[in-house]
């Protein structure tokens, strides 16, 4: 817990569970005032209760006019926009072969498509952002932007496909973005025990497989990426941009 992001205003998607949701307590805990945006209104309500340092705003990021209006509410609330993280994203499953241009196109909906809308409809309000301070935007990609875990028995190129595109509009809007002030990074998460793994490492043989091939020796927590997103968000990172940190336990120096 730190007070460096004291006084920002960070907008958080998939706020609601998992990484999202370690990632928007950690911006709190730092002084931050949050924006925690979710598919599932049921769940942010759950999770974030009625605190008073809390916006909920419920959005579809996949979809712009749901978009636009959980906007409008930040801008209507604050006017300005100092953090986003684009956090939300969905997994599936699936053989090549086998796979369905509906089930393509709504991951590449999720994960690829909703970071674009979402920032794109909060550029305005972040270039109007704190002035003394950098303004950021971290996008969640993946270990799988970079290299293909299909050994892990669970097939997911739609998935790969739309983290790499993730991994490329962050680097390609870093350079349009930084002469506005406005640092555009990743954090590129393994193995995390969220819902969203819940599946996987609920099999022995997968999870006894990760630990062997992890040389930190354990699985990620979300936490662990709360606490990288939080260094990006922040102007303790205030030249970098552009850039990727993995949070993986060693599995990428492989
Ligand atoms: P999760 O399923 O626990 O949480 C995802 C949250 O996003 C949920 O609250 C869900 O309601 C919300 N969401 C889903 N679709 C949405 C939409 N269209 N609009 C708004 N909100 C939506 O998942 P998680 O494990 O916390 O994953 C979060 C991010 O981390 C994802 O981008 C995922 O790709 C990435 N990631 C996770 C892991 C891991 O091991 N868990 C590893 C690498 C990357």
């Amino acid at each position: 817990m730190t007070n460096r992001l004291d006084g920002r205003i960070a907008a958080v998607t998939g706020a609601a569970s998992g990484n999202g949701r370690a990632i928007a307590e950690k911006l709190l805990a730092d002084g931050a005032t949050l924006v925690a945006i979710d598919l599932n209104p049921d769940a942010l309500a759950s999770v974030f209760g009625d605190r008073p340092e809390v916006l909920q705003v419920q959005a579809d990021v996949a979809d712009e006019a749901s978009v636009k209006a959980g906007m409008a509410k930040i801008a209507e609330a604050f006017g300005r926009l100092d953090i986003l993280v684009n956090n939300a994203g969905i997994v599936k499953f699936g053989t090549f072969e086998e796979l369905s241009r509906a089930e393509w196109d709504q991951v590449f909906a999720v994960n690829s498509t909703g970071p674009f809308l979402v920032s794109r409809e909060a550029y305005g309000l972040l270039r109007a952002g704190d002035g003394d301070h950098t303004r950021a935007i971290v996008n969640i990609t993946s270990v799988e932007a970079h290299i293909v875990i299909s050994s892990s028995g669970h097939p997911q190129i739609h998935y790969n496909a739309s983290k790499g595109a993730l991994l490329q509009l962050t680097r390609a809007l870093a350079v349009e973005a930084a002469s506005s002030g406005i640092r555009v990074n990743a954090v590129a998460p393994g193995f995390i025990e969220t819902p969203f793994t819940a599946e996987a490492l609920g099999k022995e043989e997968v999870r006894n497989w990760l630990l062997e091939r992890t040389p930190m020796g354990r699985i990620g927590k979300p936490e662990d990426v709360a606490n990288g997103v939080a260094f990006l968000a922040s102007d303790d990172a205030s030249w970098v941009t552009g850039t990727t940190l993995f949070v993986d336990g060693g599995w990428t120096i492989y």
